[in-house]
């Protein structure tokens, strides 16, 4: 889902942005692009959990920082080149700090309109950022919460990236404030309440249930692409519709009595699907109506395989081998080098073969930020940029400084030191 935008292309879990491009969970933001949980930032490029960034390049969990490359917790920096868990700091590389014309003859040096001079620098900033310490989770501003990615909320527990939530459970990416009273929900919010087992539903919604892509709307059940409705019960692509069964229109008594009658029968003969499962009334819909393949969608968070996937029921999206033909079109090293003609060229993913092509926006922006063309596909360059990314699920550790007790989603690939937030609070601000 991708609304309120201007000249986006390929954006999803995307809001109110412009000239945007390769991004996911990307909001209030202008000429990002290859982002992921990214909102109100400007003329960045490959960035993972910023805010409020300003040509913020190859870096991760940063904020209010400007003109920073290959950097991990900045807060409000500029001019950092391979720096974590700095404050407020300017013109410091590997954590260390240089005179402004030190920095700039430095940064002349390093040249990062080179591909391979970006992939030396990436290496070389990761193993920097992993000698150092990370908080147990992603967030600020919060009471009782447990998770990652979780700001401004409070009683928002097993939850992850969330913004201005309050007494929700189990819910995912409810990144546009507020939402409050919600279970088992996964995208948007924007005024969101009593949501149940819903995807893609926000915008002043009230009493969602096992719907998807509904909006400004309430009191609402196993119903899709509707909005402006109310007391829909099952039905589809509707508009400022009310008391409806089946995309049919009835009384407000009919709807009340007709819909008791539905909810009964939906218990006493449930669906049930070729495994065996069993939808009774309060299930979300059946695995059978899935629209998309399990690897395209699911499998990035809950991985299991092209195996299990079948055998628990779900389609599986096979290669489309006109997506792989050869190309014999050489992506250069040097941004300098590139002519225009890359723009007619058909490219192929040096990783996994795919096809891709560059748009002219998105070769403006690299040769204005003088950075080099990728020369892998947009769904490898989204898998390398989520390695930072924490997963779903939160597991037991020890604080690094104190032996304290502590749930965190954090990877060890990510780092093996991990502080409570005392501990961080203490070192780290
Ligand atoms: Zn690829
Ligand atoms: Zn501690």
């Amino acid at each position: 889902m991708s609304s309120d935008s201007k000249n986006c292309y390929l954006t999803t879990h995307a809001d109110h942005n412009e000239d945007c491009a390769y991004s996911s969970g990307l909001k209030l933001s202008k000429d990002v692009f290859d982002a992921t949980m990214v909102q109100g930032t400007e003329f960045s490029y490959e960035c993972l959990n910023v805010v409020k960034g300003y040509r913020n390049f190859y870096s991760v969990d940063c904020e209010s920082s400007q003109d920073i490359y290959f950097s991990k917790n900045l807060v409000g920096c500029n001019d950092c080149i391979g720096c974590v868990n700095l404050r407020h700091k300017s013109y410091y590389i590997f954590n260390e700090p240089y005179s402004k014309e030190e920095y700039t003859k430095k940064f002349t040096e390093y040249h990062f309109g080179s591909r391979k001079n970006v992939e030396v620098f990436r290496k070389k900033a990761e193993d920097f950022w992993s000698h150092y310490p990370s908080k147990y989770y992603h967030g600020s501003h919060n009471v009782n919460v447990s998770g990652d990615y979780i700001y401004e909320s409070k009683n928002a527990l097993y939850s992850y990236e969330m913004l201005g939530v309050e007494d929700c459970k189990y819910c995912q990416f409810l990144s546009t404030k507020p939402s409050r009273d919600c279970y088992d929900y996964t995208e948007w919010g924007q005024g969101a309440e009593l949501i149940y087992e819903a995807v893609v539903v926000g915008d002043s919604v009230n009493n969602v249930r096992f719907a998807y892509t509904v909006y400004s709307s309430h009191n609402i059940e196993y119903s899709a692409h509707s909005h402006g409705s109310h007391d829909l019960f099952g039905c589809i692509g509707f508009k400022q519709g009310e008391y409806c069964i089946l995309n049919k229109q009835y009384s407000k008594e009919e709807y009340r009595s007709l819909h008791d009658k539905i909810i009964k029968q939906m218990s006493a003969l449930p669906y049930t699907d070729k495994n065996g499962r069993v939808y009774e009334y309060g299930e979300f819909f059946p695995l059978d109506l899935i629209p998309f393949g399990y690897n395209e969608t699911a499998e990035e968070f809950f991985p299991m395989g092209k195996e299990k996937a079948l055998l628990q029921g779900y389609h599986w999206k096979e290669k489309d081998q006109q997506e792989y033909r050869q190309s014999s079109y050489k992506v250069p090293d040097d941004i300098n080098d590139v002519q225009d003609d890359i723009l007619e060229a058909l490219l192929a993913c040096e990783k996994c073969g795919r096809n891709y092509r560059l748009i002219q926006m998105e070769l403006n922006f690299y040769r204005k930020a003088g950075i080099p063309i990728p020369s892998k596909c947009y769904d490898c360059r989204h898998y390398e940029r989520v390695r930072y990314r924490s997963p779903l699920f939160a597991s037991g550790k020890l604080c690094s400084k104190c032996g304290k007790n502590i749930m965190s989603n954090i990877p060890e690939h990510i780092t093996t030191i991990l502080y409570c937030e005392e501990c961080y609070q203490k070192e780290i601000i």
